[in-house]
């Protein structure tokens, strides 16, 4: 019965929504949900965001499309305002995370070809990584799962253990165009990558004459706290793909790159139909309008705050359910010590949508624009939820 005529490559959740607002969404059948799912780290501010909503429909009103065989105004303001507030010089727009990746690697690999060195295209990744789920992107995350029966996988990706540098440092070879790392892995559990280690890795880079690739396709755009997460360690990428979080909802991804590293990117050796279209520049715009406006990161780290405090009191109080809280900012996981299957259930079950990752973690991705009260509830959610999970692991 369900959803006959769509692959089924989704195991979906009961629930359909009609409208949100803020972190709130309302069901076809008028239930309130409390969002800290945020569409996987997308509705980076929300539901129904006013400024978004309207620079989407006035877009929409002047002009949908026009192909990058011209000007695109919006995409000019966009790809300004990210090279101003990021270590980029140039931005390619695409329109989901894993074709940003995709440019990531591409102008990796095109670096060194355009330097003499065509033989230098393999590129260092990590496990438990997840950049996308194209052929490439998915050989670069190396998960057997997402692998399975695609053929033979794309050459060029050689996975070490998280975040190890000795390990990465063995696996260079003369091959090797770049690093790629996720400095807060996301799906592959909400683990953090220590800022010695994303330092480590430039050192390498440096000394070997490789790209340093981030995807903060979910990690980035405000969500740690910082911009962008590898503020916090002060180690600038070469490459960094984006996306999530800077179309608030409006499908969109980018690459950033030096202009060093865009070297080889050069007129007629990538494209892309849609990227960069005029309604995903104008929300993307307006995304930023709010989350690079005074203030507004600050109130991240505070929520942050908040709500990290709140979470460690309910790990301490039912340790038979969490292990622990990981994370930065509004990027947190809940390790369970239960299957995380059964604890997001419970708490879908408390009205309260989460998202569960590897390493047995449930992710809790709020929208950055959740209110104090929002958290309070949650909170509330999150606490009861654990309490009936507490009561069946002891039986009573
Ligand atoms: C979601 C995600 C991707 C893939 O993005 P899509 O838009 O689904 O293609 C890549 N990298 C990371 C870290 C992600 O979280």
């Amino acid at each position: 019965m369900s959803g006959s005529a769509l692959f089924e490559t989704f195991a979906r959740a009961p629930l359909a929504f009609d409208h949100g607002e803020g972190a709130w969404l309302v069901t076809t059948d008028g239930e309130r949900y409390l969002d800290f799912a945020a569409g996987i780290a997308v509705n980076s501010l929300g539901h129904g965001h006013p400024h978004l909503v309207e620079a989407l429909r006035e877009q929409a009103g002047k002009l949908w499309h026009t192909s990058n065989l011209y000007e695109v105004p919006e995409q000019r303001r966009l790809g300004e305002r990210l090279v101003d507030n990021t270590f980029a010089d140039k931005v390619f727009f695409t329109n989901s995370g894993a074709e940003a990746l995709e440019c990531a690697i591409k102008t990796a690999r095109r670096y060194h070809f355009v330097k003499g060195h065509p033989e230098r295209f393999r590129i260092v990744t990590f496990e438990g990584a997840f950049h996308g789920r194209t052929l490439a992107t998915i050989a670069a995350g190396g998960q057997p799962k997402y692998l399975e029966g695609f053929g033979p996988k794309v050459e060029g990706f050689d996975q070490v253990p998280f975040a190890d540098v000795d390990a990465a440092k063995k696996a260079i070879t003369n091959e090797t165009a770049g690093i790629l790392i996720e400095p807060v892995q996301g799906e592959g559990g909400i683990r953090t990558v220590p800022a010695e280690t994303l330092k480590a890795l430039r050192k390498l880079c440096d000394e070997h004459g490789l790209l340093l690739i981030y995807d903060e396709v979910q990690c980035g755009v405000g969500r740690t706290g910082k911009f962008f997460a590898y503020e916090w360690s002060g180690a600038a990428p070469d490459i960094m793909a984006i996306a999530k979080g800077i179309g608030g909802g409006f499908p969109m991804g980018a690459c950033l790159a030096t202009d060093e590293a865009a070297t080889g990117m050069t007129p007629g050796v990538h494209g892309t139909t849609f990227g960069g279209n005029p309604l995903a520049m104008a929300v993307g715009n307006a995304v930023l309008d709010v989350v690079l406006d005074d203030g507004f990161i600050d109130e991240v780290n505070r929520k942050a705050l908040l709500f990290k405090q709140g979470l460690a009191s309910i790990v301490d109080e039912f340790p038979t359910v969490f292990e622990e809280i990981r994370g930065i900012g509004l990027i947190l996981g809940l390790k369970c010590r239960m299957p995380n299957a059964g604890v997001n259930m419970a708490f879908r079950e408390e009205k309260l949508l989460t998202v569960p990752g590897g390493d047995n973690v449930v992710r809790l991705l709020p929208p950055l624009t959740l209110t104090d009260d929002d958290i309070r509830e949650g909170l509330v959610r999150i606490r009861s939820a654990a309490e009936r999970l507490a009561g069946g692991a002891s039986g009573h």
